[in-house]
């Protein structure tokens, strides 16, 4: 039996803290909050999108980064597993659209409660309001007894918190990334990594709204676009695409296509990246232009803003206009060809300037932490310091939405805790 320490009490913590448990070790687990996952409350907007019940192979399609070393963590715990898990220890499970796994109860809190129940019936030690400083490695004998809780013999790594100071066998560090530091991801496991020599790559907001220069924000601000299809390049090379919905913000876009772009372009400079809007992606420009030429016979007389209300929003239609440089209050019948090709193009591929991301205190996840060839992944153990585990958003993994980037902390998490001898 090992003495473990586990830093941090969310999704990846707590489950490491079980599965380290359930094999007979003496676990506690250190959390600064006054209550465990308090990321977890707020994920899938309060109902917890913790798995999602696909295929390894679709899993692995939406990964952005790690997918190699997730791969062993992914088959040694993988979303059934995950939902196995869940319902063994008694929670109700619904699956939606797009295989998003979710409570029954729509409840997130009810995921935390059964992670801490699992630890508890494990009897795993949950230290609250207990905020870890750093950690280092000792030889047993040099530790001062009288300041340490539990003894150890070997491999000895010593904890030091704000209120006391513990020896473990082994620790796992499961700190997060820096994404919404309010709930207590603040990336203290990035410095804890870097005192035992680990890199740590660049750190980027991931799954985040996106702040653009060249849109009326005034006028267009609350509208939703269901089936545009999406594509950013970078320096004109083709680096996302996707179909879905849009939403235009008082800073530019968000939804979920372009969550998903944000964390495809997070690692290049704005200004040599494009996005690219096509408002009908069933329809090929042919195909457009007849529709046009259409609705333009019907509205002949009208001005060119209202005889597009049967194709868009009418609060876009200045909007695509504009891109399309075309006089909005120019009358359909004196439109020349050249200028409805211009027209039919621009919706087609309507660009946007982009000037960054929002930032971390609204990014959904980190991209970038602890470099992942420093981890072994088969254990989660560090190539640097034995007995000194990593797992969850604090390495450099990340993935689009749809209960990926929960399954990563649990998976990785799992490994860690059911990997120590
Ligand atoms: C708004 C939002 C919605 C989301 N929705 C979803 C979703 O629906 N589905 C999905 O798959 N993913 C979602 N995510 C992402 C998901 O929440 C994270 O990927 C996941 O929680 C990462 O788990 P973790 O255990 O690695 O880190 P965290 O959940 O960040 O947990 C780290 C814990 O460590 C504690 N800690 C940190 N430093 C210390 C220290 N020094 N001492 C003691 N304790 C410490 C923190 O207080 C925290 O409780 C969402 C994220 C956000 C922000």
């Amino acid at each position: 039996m090992k003495n473990v320490g586990v830093i941090g009490g969310g999704a990846a913590g707590l489950m490491a803290a079980y599965a380290a448990a359930r094999n007979g070790h003496k676990v506690t687990v250190f959390e600064k909050n006054e209550k465990l996952g308090k990321k977890i409350y707020i994920t899938g907007k309060g109902r917890c999108n913790f798995t999602n019940d696909c295929s390894l192979d679709e899993f692995f399609s939406n990964v952005v980064r790690g997918e190699k070393f997730l791969k062993g963590a992914l088959y040694a715990f993988s979303p059934q597993d995950c939902m196995a898990f869940f319902e063994e220890f008694g929670l109700s499970i619904k699956t939606e659209r797009g295989n998003r796994v979710f409570p029954a109860s729509d409840h997130a809190s009810d995921v935390t409660k059964i992670l801490e129940k699992a630890c508890r019936s494990y009897g795993v030690v949950i230290k609250l309001n207990e905020n870890v400083k750093h950690f280092r490695s000792t030889m047993p004998d040099i530790i001062p007894t009288s300041d340490i809780v539990d003894s150890c013999t070997t491999n000895v790594i010593l904890v030091k918190t704000d209120l006391s100071e513990y020896c473990f066998d082994c620790i796992i560090v499961a700190t997060g990334g820096i994404s919404y530091p309010s709930t207590g991801s603040t990336g203290d496991g990035y410095a804890m990594a870097k005192t035992i020599g680990h890199t740590i790559t660049d750190l980027k907001c991931g799954l985040c709204g996106v702040n653009t220069t060249d849109i009326p924000l005034d006028n267009l601000q609350g509208l939703a676009l269901k089936n545009v299809r999406l594509t950013a390049k970078y320096n004109q090379k083709l680096v996302f695409s996707d179909f879905g919905e849009l939403l235009f913000t008082h800073f530019g876009l968000s939804g979920p296509i372009v969550l998903s772009a944000s964390s495809k372009i997070n690692r290049f400079p704005f200004e040599n990246v494009t996005f690219e809007l096509d408002l009908k992606p069933a329809l090929d420009e042919q195909t457009l232009d007849k529709r046009i030429l259409r609705d333009f016979d019907k509205y002949k007389n009208k001005q060119l803003g209202n005889a597009l209300i049967e194709l868009f929003p009418q609060k876009l239609i200045p909007f695509v206009l504009s891109k399309a440089k075309i006089d909005f209050k120019k009358n359909v019948n004196v439109l020349t060809k050249e200028e409805r090709i211009r027209l039919v193009k621009t919706i087609k591929s309507l660009p946007i300037k982009i000037s960054g991301l929002r930032g971390f205190n609204e990014a959904i996840i980190t991209s970038g932490g602890i470099e992942t060839s420093e981890i072994n992944p088969k254990t989660m153990e560090s190539k640097k310091l034995p007995g000194v585990k990593f797992c969850g958003e604090v390495l450099d993994v990340d993935a689009f939405t749809g209960g990926f980037n929960m399954q990563i902390a649990f998976a990785t998490g799992f490994v860690a805790g059911n990997t120590i001898d």
